[in-house]
């Protein structure tokens, strides 16, 4: 505080009082006070808000306020000061030495009471120090909090623009892929099998290629998706058996003949309502980990039951599994254990995994041996109406999905 201009709003209708209350402060050297009179207290409250509503003036820092003024006595005039202007710092100077009074001011808000004949340069140095000293504290909390608040808002608007520029990049990214799919199966279906046999081979690799691109995008999409909406989900009905059929014949194609899947799903599963972009960001990812950890020739079992209102899916290989010290942070976002070196990936399926299985409000589990294999254990809530839908999941269509 030293060698500040502190302003002080002077709310005395005696004129004498007033120019020795100023003559005391200009005892103290260690600041500089610049003071505004007034003699009412309808006079004190614009002058106050004045200060403190234009941003361009700096607000009072202390108000000292007789209690006897012409429009307010007593207890109601730091009432009624303290009511326009809670945060006001103020300080009573009065003329009545009431110790009842003093206590009652001091509940109403004011930091001190003086009684006039009694101000020493001391108490009133002390008085004064001690609220302004409270009054720059509490500011300053209130100024950080602001700044902590304003950067808050902003690194949140910055990363919603990046989520919303990379879900956008994705997306455009697919049509131009859609083409290349296209093209492709176009050129192999026009194609004669015997001459251009090494033709075929290079088509399927350009198709394989763009299916495991699609994928990528679509991880990215529902990253995307989750980050952005704050994990609600889209509920549809799902024919379950249809879904995991669908889905393994789709893996299947891009994996080539090198492994199996092996789909079981229990006998008269039927349908549930579930999301089904987020399910199937969840098992193309453990299903293609499970291919991809696998040596070729490998089975890998793809297990669907349903018991007590959950469905239960278990991905199983027989593959170079996870070193059990590592296997706490498969679900970091970029993390890949030290024994998957030489295979490419980037670490982000099992991240987006976890994000979707926490939408869907379910249950993720891992058992694995190091060349032995691993083990997904994935529990979806098997709900069968639209109405078991969770609440703060925003849409549920009823309709049955038709994948
Ligand atoms: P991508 O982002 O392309 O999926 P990734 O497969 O490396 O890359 P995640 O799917 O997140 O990333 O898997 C994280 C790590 O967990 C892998 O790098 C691998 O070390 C280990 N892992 C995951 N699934 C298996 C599995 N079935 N068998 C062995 N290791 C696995
Ligand atoms: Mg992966």
């Amino acid at each position: 505080m030293n060698q500040q201009i502190m302003q002080v709003l002077l709310v005395e209708d005696n004129p004498a009082d007033a120019t020795l209350v100023r003559q005391a402060f200009s005892l103290f050297p260690q600041e500089q006070w610049q003071f505004i009179g007034v003699e009412t207290l309808g006079e004190a409250i614009t002058a106050y808000h004045h200060m403190s509503d234009n941003p361009e003036n700096d607000p009072f820092d202390l108000v000292l306020l007789d209690l006897g003024l012409p429009d307010a006595k007593g207890l109601e005039t730091i009432q009624q000061f303290l009511a326009a202007s809670p945060e006001a710092l103020v300080v009573v100077l009065s003329g009545l030495d009431d110790a009842t009074l003093a206590l009652q001011a001091i509940e109403q808000g004011a930091q001190d009471y003086l009684v006039k004949d009694q101000i020493t340069l001391q108490t009133l140095l002390k008085s004064i120090q001690f609220a302004l000293r409270r009054q720059h504290t509490l500011r300053q909390t209130q100024r950080s909090a602001c700044v902590t608040q304003q950067a808050l808002q902003q690194a949140q608007a910055i990363n919603e623009q990046q989520i919303s520029f990379v879900g956008m990049v994705s997306h455009e990214i697919r049509n131009p892929l859609g083409v290349i799919q296209m093209s492709t199966e176009l050129l192999q279906s026009t194609l004669d099998a015997p001459i251009n046999a090494k033709v075929q081979k290079w088509l399927g690799k350009i198709q394989i290629a763009n299916d495991q691109v699609v994928y990528l995008l679509n991880d990215v999409l529902t990253l995307c998706r989750l980050r952005a909406e704050n994990l609600s989900c889209k509920y549809s009905c799902v024919r379950l058996h249809h879904f995991c059929t669908d889905l393994v014949d789709e893996i299947q194609q891009t994996s080539g003949a090198h492994h199996v899947i092996e789909l079981t799903v229990q006998k008269g599963l039927g349908h549930a309502f579930t999301d089904i972009q987020l399910a199937r960001s969840i098992f193309t990812n453990l299903i293609s980990n499970a291919i991809k950890y696998t040596p070729q020739g490998g089975i890998i079992r793809f297990n669907v039951t349903a018991h007590d209102r959950w469905i239960t899916f278990l991905i199983q290989d027989s593959g170079i599994g996870i070193p059990e010290a590592e296997q706490q942070h498969l679900f970091e976002h970029f993390y890949r254990a030290s024994n998957a070196a030489d295979i490419a990936g980037t670490g982000l399926g099992l991240a987006i995994v976890k994000r979707c299985v926490i939408a869907l409000q379910g249950k993720i589990e891992v058992e694995s041996k190091v060349d032995r294999g691993t083990t997904f254990k994935v529990q979806l809530p098997l709900l069968l109406s639209a109405s078991d839908a969770p609440k703060n999941n925003l849409e549920v269509s009823s309709a049955i999905a038709s994948r």
